[in-house]
């Protein structure tokens, strides 16, 4: 399965200069779909991991199977506003201006092992700033799952300490 040629590329979008990796194109295709949850069973099998934490939106949709098919927690990093009771925020930059994610408090227990799972690891401050908040909460990140990665926005300088794997990666123009 050539991930490559299945995932849709939109030059400038949402703004000129940046090519947008549409993953969306994945859960159209149920083949290459199923390809990406295979994976991440295989690259994970061996590794303890008590719960995911998957982030807003995309993220939810690999980390759904994922957690199903290893019956285990999954735990939702939502937009800030979005989630009732007491949570954990954490800012983070963006390219232009910041943003908040959260977690609920009750949901990350301490002394845990966390696969956060995205679609996309680009600068790498979204899942630094939920990486944040499962320390925060005494707990331990078991790792960062994602399917495409931009290298050349040296998000490795933020999480290489959190071991992200990506199956495909691409380079800047
Ligand atoms: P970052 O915090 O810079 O690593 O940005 C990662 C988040 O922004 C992910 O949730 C992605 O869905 C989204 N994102 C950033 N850049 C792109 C891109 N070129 N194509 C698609 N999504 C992107």
């Amino acid at each position: 399965m050539d991930l490559d040629k299945v995932i849709r590329k939109v030059p400038d979008f949402p703004k000129p200069g940046i090519m947008f990796y549409d993953v969306t194109s994945i859960f159209t295709n149920p083949r290459a779909f199923q390809h990406v949850v295979d994976k991440m069973e295989e690259i994970y099998k061996d590794d303890q991991i008590d719960g995911i934490v998957s982030i807003e939106s995309r993220g939810f949709l690999l980390g759904a199977p994922f957690a199903l098919k290893r019956a285990i927690p999954l735990v939702l990093a939502r937009k800030k506003g979005k989630l009732p009771g007491k949570t954990v925020k954490q800012n983070y930059t963006l390219e232009y201006g910041e943003a908040t994610l959260e977690i609920q408090i009750s949901d990350i227990t301490p002394n845990k092992n966390w696969l956060i799972i995205d679609d996309l690891i680009a600068t790498g401050g979204t899942l630094e700033a939920v990486a944040r908040m499962i320390e925060k909460q005494g707990s331990k990140v078991a790792g960062i799952f994602s399917i495409i990665g931009l290298p050349f926005l040296n998000y490795m300088d933020k999480i290489a300490r959190f071991n992200p794997v990506t199956l495909v990666d691409y380079q800047g123009e």
